[in-house]
């Protein structure tokens, strides 16, 4: 059986854009077209940042339907609220897995603590489509502690892969996703190779949080969005200390009909689901107090 390195495609670099309260994310899906992401809609790194008293953002309230976002905290820690009651505090190393589905109002703010001393604050919000017959399961969160990831790590070669969601090999992360995808944060010291296989009905794509890294020989920064073609291995080089994600899923293959926050399959389902929230019917946030 040959075992064939997935080739780069296509490096793209992220752009910037500001979200939520006013914080600014790399985005570097922005260039890459959604086929070729599918099923992963959006990626959004925030931060790095160091911010001072009273300069934290967030994202207050706002709804989502028809996929999930995922938040995975490097720096720092967010707090998720939501009209169904759900939610929590999200700390570095864990991510919450926030299943949208039908629909939900939520808040993602910097804990009370961080807004009033400030500090640093790093991580990343993956969007990931449901498939047309989920897209309106009712919302579900999935808290994996830093601690319940899967970690392979090899000291010797210098690589450490902790496996968030989905299959390495013969390693399994704990997250549970409603299509087949792998989503595994990779640290590589300066030398180091990551050589490892990849399902090959899925994309592979692989970005790079910092350091350089050569991605199937092809140079790759901090910032930059590696696209892979065909094959089923994943090969990573590391110039520099090295950190990335690696994201894998197979394709849904759906129509996308996508209005900011909800991600549906027809423009009639989008009207339906501004309708839904003009009219309340996503709830609303209950008050602290309450
Ligand atoms: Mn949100």
């Amino acid at each position: 059986m040959s075992e064939r390195i997935r080739p780069v495609v296509q490096v793209a670099t992220a752009t910037e854009a500001i979200e939520g309260g006013g914080f600014t994310v790399r985005r570097p899906f922005s260039t890459v077209d959604l086929s070729v992401t599918d099923p992963f809609l959006l990626l959004d790194e925030m931060g790095p940042v160091e911010y001072g008293p009273g300069e934290a953002k967030g994202a207050p309230d706002h709804p989502h339907r028809g996929f999930e976002t995922v938040t995975y905290v490097l720096d720092g820690a967010m707090e998720h609220r939501d009209s169904t009651g759900g939610g929590g505090v999200i700390r570095a190393g864990d991510t919450q897995w926030m299943t949208a589905g039908a629909g939900l109002v939520h808040s993602e703010m910097p804990l009370a603590d961080m807004l009033r001393d400030g500090g640093r604050m790093h991580g990343l919000q993956l969007w990931v489509n449901l498939p047309r017959a989920e897209k309106l399961t009712p919302p579900r969160y999935q808290l994996l502690r830093g601690d319940e990831l899967t970690v392979v790590r090899d000291d010797d070669a210098g690589t450490t892969l902790r496996i968030i969601a989905g299959r390495v090999g013969e390693h399994e992360g704990p997250g549970k996703t409603h299509s087949p995808i792998t989503y595994a944060h990779a640290s590589l010291r300066a030398g180091a190779r990551l050589d490892v296989p990849w399902e090959p009905e899925f994309n592979a794509l692989v970005y790079v949080l910092s350091g350089v890294a050569r991605v199937a020989g092809e140079a790759v920064g901090a910032g930059q969005l590696a696209v892979l073609g065909a094959g089923d291995r994943v090969a990573v080089d590391a110039g520099t200390d090295v950190e990335a994600v690696l994201l894998g899923g197979k394709p849904l293959r759906e129509p996308i009909a996508w209005y900011g926050p909800f991600v549906m399959n027809t423009r009639a389902e989008i009207v339906e689901a501004v309708d839904d929230y003009e009219a309340g019917r996503l709830g609303r946030i209950a008050p602290l107090n309450a």
